[in-house]
């Protein structure tokens, strides 16, 4: 069984062909400039790659580029897309309507629609994708929409209600959302595997640290608490976005600079962070080597972003009182070794060791802590695709 797996952006779109009775990827590819130009990068599993420049006004043409690359090209991994049971579509938000993934219908499509005023980059591109597929492929291949925010519909109000006049909770559905759901799931059901034990007995820290990154505290087999928000701009500092702030910084500088509502989001979401901070790059491995050259605002940059990692990691120790476990994950959290360093060392008090030796191993799954650490750390690469494949073919079986 074979199942397609979409991640959709306004002018981009990414997507996984699964082989499920293997859970290997069978070809992978990106289509980009959608709606500017557009083109296509395919890669079959054995190397294989399709590359092509062909014009993309909407998803749809996108849609048809991937056909000829997965059934036509050089590159080709499939006959025909009718050996695709089903299509699994990555959605930023699903609002306090969505607690799982499910089969979409128009009803879903409508309220996938609507929760984009809460996601407005992502949500309108998931339903083009969606809409643009429908074209494509027809009604027949069954669709399911897999959740970023699902995972956090666990969390009690006190923890996801900001502390703002109620109304804006009631008339806009003002709150906290958080996001990465999918590989906070992932990641916290492969912690527990690995600990050999039932999830609902385990207290789990997921750091999903990328160029976007959050934080989940999971008790009791469900997320009780993460470090994104209403949007996934809160949380701690990221590549190019600020996390958490006092906000009358940005109403400061808005009236300072006479800047719109809109500039300030777009100043917070792309230009703050390491980023903003380091004045190099929002990419980890620039600002680190640029700290190592002895640059201070790159040193600045990559220090805030640990300290602030590690003071969400403690808080949730305190919210769940106590942890069992710790797993990193994501780009850099699987990547890099001194960030890790300096979070276990910084928990020493909670009795966490890890081993040096194994914590310099990059991108694999591995427990890093020692026999004798009180916490067990782990690094898990984090598999979002699968985790989508996963979920489109439990609805579908
Ligand atoms: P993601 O958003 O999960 O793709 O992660 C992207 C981030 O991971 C970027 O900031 C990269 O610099 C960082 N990253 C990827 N590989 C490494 C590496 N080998 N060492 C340090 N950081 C890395």
């Amino acid at each position: 069984m074979k199942i397609f797996v979409v991640n959709a952006g306004s002018s981009s779109l990414k997507y996984q062909l699964i082989d499920m009775e293997t859970e290997s990827v069978l070809a992978k590819g990106l289509c980009e400039r959608i709606g500017v130009s557009g083109a296509i990068t395919h890669k079959a599993a054995d190397g294989r790659e399709y590359k092509a420049e062909t014009a993309m006004p909407t998803h749809t043409e996108a849609f048809e580029a991937v056909v000829y690359a997965m059934t036509k090209s050089d590159a080709k991994v499939i006959d025909s897309f009718d050996e695709i049971s089903a299509i699994g579509h990555r959605i930023v938000q699903g609002g306090s309507i969505f607690s799982k993934s499910c089969l979409i219908n128009p009803t879903v499509l409508d309220q996938i629609d609507e929760l984009g005023a809460l996601a407005p980059l992502h949500n309108p591109a998931h339903v083009l994708a969606i809409k643009a597929c429908i074209k494509t492929f027809g009604e027949k291949i069954p669709q399911v929409a897999v959740f970023d925010t699902s995972f956090h519909q666990t969390m009690e109000p006190k923890v996801y209600m900001f502390a703002l006049p109620y109304e804006y909770y009631e008339k806009y559905g003002v709150r906290k959302y958080g996001a990465h759901g999918t590989s906070h799931h992932f990641v916290s059901d492969r912690v527990a595997v690995l600990e050999g034990k039932d999830k609902k007995d385990i207290k789990i820290i997921v750091c999903h640290i990328g160029n976007g990154a959050s934080i989940t505290a999971v008790k009791d087999g469900v997320c009780c608490d993460t470090s994104m928000g209403f949007t996934p701009l809160d949380g701690f500092m990221m590549g190019t976005r600020t996390g958490t702030l006092d906000p009358s910084a940005l109403t400061f500088i808005a009236e300072k600079e006479n800047l719109t509502a809109a500039q300030i989001n777009d100043i917070c979401n792309k230009k703050s962070g390491m980023l903003g901070v380091s004045g190099i790059s929002n990419d980890n491995r620039d600002v680190c080597a640029a700290a190592d050259a002895g640059n201070e605002r790159a040193k600045l940059a990559v220090d805030m972003q640990r300290y602030q990692i590690l003071k969400f990691v403690g808080s949730y120790v305190a919210a769940m009182n106590g942890v069992d476990a710790i797993a990193f994950t994501a780009g850099i959290g699987e990547n890099d070794p001194e960030l890790r360093e300096y979070v276990c060392k910084n928990l020493g008090y909670l009795g966490v060791k890890i081993d040096n030796e194994k914590n310099h191993v990059r991108g694999q799954e591995i427990k890093i802590s020692t026999e004798d650490s009180k916490v067990n750390v782990y690094v898990i690469p984090t598999n979002e695709e699968l985790a989508i494949a996963r979920d489109t073919l439990a609805l579908i079986s």
